[in-house]
């Protein structure tokens, strides 16, 4: 990636720099493998960048959401209703009320008491709400503890068991109507293998409910497509072709259904940079540290997840030496990276964190009473 840097001279640092020409790029990429029943929604929880979300929104893409303000948000960004879908475990009346009276494509529901709220509420605004029921497929993603979400453990969705039963009461209930399956296995997922257990998952679980005369219109697969953080340069766009033909491949689908996917990380994670400045060089006892202006209050997936970011020196090429990269924030955790070989680097130099278009600014936190970073895209400078 080619870096404004006489642009960048002027600007308060630390901040996100989006690059829109790849952005526009992958959103092509991903056009390109979609058959007419496919249709991809965005996660907008990994960024919501105006300019990164007007891009996504022309190229015509839906929205998938986690909140109330995620909906309102993508409203106003220019999303139809009618191609945002609601997720979450534990969605608010209020949250519930808004989705209703905007009539969004979709509700994912997690547990039968959220049903039931759903119901009450559609009734009493004259509505019925379409639902997909997310199903915890008890499909080990091969990823962080904190990034696997379909397991038989974790908080999301309804246990495969339960499927059938819960269909059926959504039947008998007046104000909503079952439309679809829901699945979203993690996040960070490179092993194809963990889509191809999913595909074979749904397509037995299709089989069950077709023996109970049950066939929904809409079956949606969720997000989770991995990017290349070690070298972002060299695969600068995800392997959507291996992801889409997953499905292709494995998912049988019935006549007429349409396949959902949900991406986040795949569609904004690599177009995205944070741009820090070096305060100090420190000698320590035992270690050379480079101390950023950028902290893990700009880009918390370090300490958060233990993630790592590859960190590029934009402004000198000379010499190599090996540095722990850290931040101003008073935490133990707020590292970068430890025993990172970069060039001989000095106060004033800029610093790239790559990888970071995804749960990068939006994360970003205001902890030491810290000004949240801006964001420019390639466009706006
Ligand atoms: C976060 C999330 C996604 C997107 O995950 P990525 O790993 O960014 O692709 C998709 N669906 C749901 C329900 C989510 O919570």
């Amino acid at each position: 990636m080619q870096f404004p840097i006489d642009k960048f001279q002027h600007l308060r640092t630390p901040f996100y720099y989006y690059d829109t020409a790849l952005l526009d790029q992958t959103l092509n990429a991903i056009r390109q493998q979609l058959l007419p029943n496919y249709h991809v929604h965005y996660a907008i929880k990994a960024c919501t960048h105006p300019e990164v979300l007007r891009h996504i929104q022309e190229s015509g893409l839906g929205a998938d959401c986690v909140s109330g303000g995620e909906i309102e948000v993508c409203l106003r960004a220019g999303f139809p209703a009618g191609k945002i879908a609601f997720a979450g475990v534990g969605k608010s009346d209020w949250e519930i009320e808004l989705a209703l009276q905007t009539d969004i494509f979709c509700f994912n529901v997690e547990s039968i008491p959220e049903l039931e709220v759903i119901n009450q509420l559609a009734k009493k605004h004259g509505k019925v709400a379409r639902v997909a029921f997310r199903i915890n497929p008890n499909v080990g993603a091969h990823t962080h503890e904190y990034t696997t979400t379909g397991r038989a453990e974790n908080k999301f969705g309804i246990a495969m068991e339960d499927m059938v039963g819960t269909i059926q009461r959504c039947q008998a209930m007046s104000n909503v109507e079952c439309i679809g399956l829901h699945f979203h296995i993690g996040s960070q997922i490179l092993d194809m293998e963990d889509f191809s257990t999913l595909c074979l998952r749904i397509n037995e679980l299709q089989e069950v409910l077709e023996s109970y005369r049950i066939v929904l219109p809409h079956i949606n697969v969720g997000g989770g497509l991995g990017i290349d953080y070690e070298d972002p340069d060299l695969h600068p766009l995800p392997n959507l072709e291996a992801y889409f033909s997953t499905f292709k491949r494995y998912l049988q689908l019935r006549p007429g259904q349409q396949l959902h996917f949900e991406l986040g990380r795949a569609i904004v994670g690599q177009c995205g940079s944070l741009i820090s400045r070096v305060l100090y060089i420190k000698q320590g006892a035992v270690k050379q540290f480079v101390i950023i202006d950028a902290g893990m209050t700009d880009l918390i997936r370090p300490a958060l997840y233990g993630a790592s970011h590859k960190i590029q020196n934009l402004s000198s090429q000379e010499g190599s030496e090996v540095y722990d990269v850290v931040g101003p924030i008073c935490e133990s955790s707020d590292v970068f990276a430890k025993d990172c070989p970069l060039p001989l680097t000095t106060r004033g130099h800029l610093i790239a964190l790559r990888s970071a278009g995804a749960y990068g600014q939006i994360m970003a936190s205001q902890y030491n009473c810290r000004t949240l970073p801006l964001g420019y895209t390639s466009e706006s400078l």
